[in-house]
């Protein structure tokens, strides 16, 4: 039986250190204030009779009290569920039917974005004020440590979102197999802007860095200028963003003074990173590192090592310590050097399923290998780049073409801000690559300025057959862009 609770024990080592800081407010949580308001949630959950591997769903903007929520839940056998607040009022009622919460928390600024929503029961995050934490708590709960901690909505990039059920050791694991192999300590501070009702938020580093003794500031909403500030302000170490915000933070005036002396490496995931983002941070001598990651494992999957922070662009790296990853060909060969094949990830961290979606759990997982989904190729030094995603590729004209390395081409030419590559229907071709383009304001570019850019890096198979300059990209609620959508605008 699995004895709950290692952040009582951390709190314990670490009492007067600082745990969470709140960015707007300033407030300081130590390790020992973290406990105490665990406590008083373990204690509400308690009272209110919620039973062992019943869901406590939160909707809420990013908050030290989710934290709280969380190892609560962990104490009393609960299961967190972290709702993404982007959502429509439809989109979340159709989560909320999925997991069926036996209560649902809600912060009280979102109290007027509860109207129409149903739950079986409701309260505001701010009911913990009215609860005492009890002097000799022991916890009443006992479980396995494959019992689910928490449900985590996917993107929803290439569908609805998927319920993804991490048990405590998939999550400890992934949080020991961070902190050994990134070297991690309760030296390092994160500045997190990343929505904590997705895993990149939650789990690639705010739980390992609690779990470390590190100290983790929570942002609200990202606003690029703020979160630099942050940076400084609070000498984070590390920090995870994902590229849209990066693409924000290089235009500021602020990315250009500072040096962030602090900074151990910056870490970008959740989707491609332009190759214009890592020269703005590495041509200032700062390490710079990709990272690659998906809800069903992990996140984190790659090491960081200064080979791939400093030097390789593109690159994600060697597999973790407590983690392998294999990358096969169609026929479920190992790929040779530089051979595209879709990336396998096998380890502790794993998922144990899709809450509700066994076929989908069957699919997803084959000899116990998560199939990702993505397609990756690995290099002499065995370092590994992401590609793109499987049912991204273009094939047109029987060669394949993958999106990412189109949009990296043209990202780079003058006067291109953003760049999404399709592959839409063509009598001719099968499919002809189509490039989505939003460009700097005042800037005049014309198709020929674009081939002409293109034929210097791409074959001419990988050219656009038509480019299509748009106001915005279409992007999910978590910023990655939308190709369905822009399928459909096309
Ligand atoms: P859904 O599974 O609902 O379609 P999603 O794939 O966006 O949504 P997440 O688990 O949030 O769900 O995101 C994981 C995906 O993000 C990966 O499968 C991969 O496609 C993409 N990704 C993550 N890191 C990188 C990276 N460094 N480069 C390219 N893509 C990345």
């Amino acid at each position: 039986f699995h004895e709950h609770g290692w952040i009582l024990k951390r709190a314990a080592l670490s009492a007067e250190r600082p745990a969470l800081i709140d960015v707007h407010s300033e407030t300081c949580w130590t390790y020992a204030d973290l406990k105490h308001r665990i406590m008083r949630w373990a204690s509400f959950f308690r009272t209110q009779g919620y039973e062992k591997g019943e869901r406590i769903a939160v909707y809420s903007p990013n908050s030290p009290e989710l934290f709280a929520v969380l190892f609560a839940c962990e104490l009393q056998g609960l299961v967190y569920v972290p709702l993404n607040w982007r959502l429509s009022r439809f989109e979340l009622q159709g989560l909320l039917d999925d997991c069926t919460p036996a209560l649902l928390l809600f912060h009280d600024d979102f109290e007027n974005r509860m109207n129409g929503l149903t739950a079986k029961c409701t309260a505001s995050l701010s009911v913990i004020e009215t609860i005492t934490a009890p002097a000799n708590w022991q916890p009443d709960v006992r479980g396995n440590r494959s019992d689910t901690w928490m449900i985590i909505y996917t993107g929803g990039t290439t569908g609805l979102p998927k319920g993804v059920m991490l048990s405590y050791d998939a999550v400890n694991w992934n949080a020991l197999n961070t902190i050994t192999s990134w070297g991690l300590s309760a030296r390092d501070t994160t500045i997190n802007y990343m929505p904590l009702f997705h895993t990149g938020g939650l789990n690639a580093l705010c739980i390992p860095l609690l779990m470390a003794g590190g100290t983790v500031v929570v942002g609200h909403q990202f606003e690029p200028t703020e979160a630099l500030m942050a940076t400084d302000k609070y000498a984070a170490t590390i920090s995870l963003f994902v590229p849209t915000m990066y693409q924000l933070m290089v235009g500021t005036p602020y990315f250009r003074q500072s040096t962030f002396p602090s900074m151990d490496v910056f870490l970008s995931g959740g989707a491609p990173c332009p190759q214009t983002i890592y020269h703005a941070f590495r041509d200032k001598g700062l390490r710079f590192k990709e990272g690659y990651g998906l809800t069903e494992a992990g996140p984190n999957n790659f090491f960081i090592t200064p080979e791939v922070a400093a030097g390789k662009i593109g690159s994600v790296g060697k597999s973790m310590l407590f983690n392998e990853i294999q990358v096969l060909d169609l026929d479920g060969n190992p790929c040779t050097e530089g051979e595209i094949g879709e990336l396998y990830v096998k380890g502790p961290h794993m998922f144990s399923g899709y809450w509700n979606k066994p076929s989908e759990t069957g699919e997803a997982i084959v000899d116990g290998w998560l199939r990702t989904g993505d397609l990756a190729k690995v290099d002499h030094d065995g370092d590994a780049y992401i590609v793109g995603r499987k049912k991204d590729m273009i094939i047109t004209g029987g060669e394949n073409v993958y999106p990412q390395e189109v949009e990296q081409c043209l990202i780079t030419c003058v006067g291109i801000r953003e760049a999404a590559v399709v592959g839409m229907t063509d009598g001719v071709w099968g499919e002809k690559v189509v490039a989505f383009l939003t460009v700097e304001e005042d800037c005049i570019i014309d198709d020929m300025m674009l081939i002409a850019h293109c034929k210097g890096f791409l074959a001419s198979y990988k050219i656009p057959k038509q480019f299509i300059i748009v106001p915005e990209l279409p992007k999910t609620h978590v910023g990655k862009i939308d190709k369905n959508e822009l399928l459909r605008l096309a």
